[in-house]
């Protein structure tokens, strides 16, 4: 069996920036990653480049900004009054505003002396991201798990 649309796979990945090897994410000490494949779970570039794998297969990938998190976008920094936030700032604090009932995390970047610029961008916007995937399982999704979009059962959802 391959992985290919509608199937549910299990990776373990190890992703690190390809110019200094730092490692920004990795599940090699926890469980595997597992998603259903062709229904946006994941960044688009990782699930096309396992895409055709077969069960213990290993591929290194590197994906640009276009199919990883996309370019930093100016507009997406905002000036918030200083009153809005704690007295104990400081530059890269994070913090999760609610817009129309989704949260937005966001990161101060600059303080001035009435407002505070917040980036809006994804921390890993305009970045380009190497992984290290291995395929440890592959599987059939079910009727239920392909209408509802996303994995049921062992590393989705309990519901
Ligand atoms: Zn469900």
């Amino acid at each position: 069996m391959l992985v290919e649309n509608n199937t549910v796979v299990a990776v373990h990945y190890h992703g690190y920036f390809l110019d200094t090897k730092e490692v920004f994410d990795s599940s090699l000490e926890r469980e595997p990653l597992t998603f259903l494949v062709g229904h946006g779970q994941m960044i688009p570039g990782f699930e096309a480049e396992v895409l055709g794998a077969e069960m213990g297969e290993k591929r290194t990938f590197t994906l640009e900004p276009e199919r990883a998190y996309g370019h930093r976008e100016e507009e997406r920094v905002m000036a918030m009054p200083i009153g809005d936030f704690p007295e104990e700032i400081e530059i890269g604090m994070t913090f999760q505003a609610e817009v129309q009932g989704m949260p937005m995390p966001f990161e101060i970047i600059t303080i001035n002396e009435e407002t505070v610029d917040c980036d809006f961008n994804h921390p890993m916007a305009g970045k380009t991201l190497t992984f290290d995937v291995e395929i440890v399982s592959i599987r059939v999704a079910g009727e239920e798990e392909i209408s509802h979009g996303h994995v049921h059962g062992d590393g989705g959802h309990h519901h």
